[in-house]
């Protein structure tokens, strides 16, 4: 009997303790609901705790188990901490949603360094801070279990060209690459590795642009085309990590039908 079909269809994610970070709004909430509903033990984390709370207390409402854990992801020493008190708490980690990222856009020559920083702060040292917390634990996991998942966040702009996104872009492609390197690396330790690339996504990210040009791009963006929505970025995110543990999707594209580029 394949590891598939040994466990119930609706729960195919019970047992497993995953980890999501970016989890109090858009695309992480919705994919720690999602996963929890799948059956999955869920660790929370985020800067705001009142959100937190409230999802945590959604997932027990329907007999779920989630850990909050409120912490900023640039700070590498609460990462590390947090990530003991999973293993402590819930035990090794053996699904991480690496998602939590920040979009700024400026035209370069207006030399917005305050918002470089911010999306390389949390793009990229905090993504990495969150490989460098929890790889040891999903390579026990994966020994003990027999797989375990990393998600990575990217983003189309990993590989298409958006002027005035372009530290955004490339801290993506940062996230693209990074992640395939990691895939060759722990993937013989049956640790998968996936980039996971959306196009145009309805959440709190775009409140975040102050641009005037960038915000009338995206504001006619929803008349060409239906934006998705975060349950269906979390429905991918279950998706991968409920593939047999021989399966690894590497890098996968998620796009709104109507969206070109
Ligand atoms: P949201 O703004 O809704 O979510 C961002 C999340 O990141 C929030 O939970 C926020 O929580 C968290 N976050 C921000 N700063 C920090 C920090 N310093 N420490 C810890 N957590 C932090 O946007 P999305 O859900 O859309 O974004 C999720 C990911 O999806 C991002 O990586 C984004 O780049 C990517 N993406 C989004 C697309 C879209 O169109 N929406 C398209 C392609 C990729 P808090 O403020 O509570 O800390």
């Amino acid at each position: 009997m394949s590891t598939a079909s040994a466990v119930p269809a609706r729960q195919p994610l019970a047992g497993r303790v995953a980890v999501i970070t970016g989890a109090s709004s858009g695309i992480g909430a919705a994919s720690a609901e999602h996963l929890a509903g799948l059956g999955a033990d869920v660790a929370l984390l985020a800067r705001r705790a009142d959100r937190l709370d409230a999802l945590a207390e959604r997932v027990r409402e329907k007999g779920g188990t989630a850990l909050v854990l409120a912490v900023d992801a640039t700070d590498r020493a609460s990462v590390s901490a947090a990530a003991d008190r999973v293993a402590a708490e819930l035990g090794d980690t053996d699904l991480v949603f690496n998602n939590a990222g920040v979009m700024l856009a400026a035209p370069v020559e207006d030399v917005a360094s305050d918002q470089w920083q911010r999306q390389i702060d949390l793009n990229i040292t905090g993504l990495m801070n969150v490989v460098g917390a929890f790889t040891p634990q999903l390579v026990r996991a994966a020994a003990e279990r027999g797989v375990a998942d990393l998600v990575n966040t990217s983003s189309i702009a990993a590989q298409n060209v958006f002027p005035k996104f372009a530290v955004y872009s490339a801290s993506k492609a940062f996230v693209s690459h990074l992640s395939r390197h990691l895939r060759a690396e722990l993937g013989p330790r049956n640790v998968r590795v996936a980039a996971l690339e959306p196009g145009i996504v309805e959440t709190e990210l775009q409140g975040h642009v102050t641009d005037q040009g960038a915000l009338d791009w995206l504001a006619g963006t929803r008349e060409t085309m239906e934006w998705l929505t975060a349950d269906d970025i979390a429905t991918t995110v279950g998706f991968l990590a409920s593939l047999p543990p021989r399966v690894n999707i590497q890098q996968l594209t998620v796009l709104p039908t109507g969206q070109v580029d």
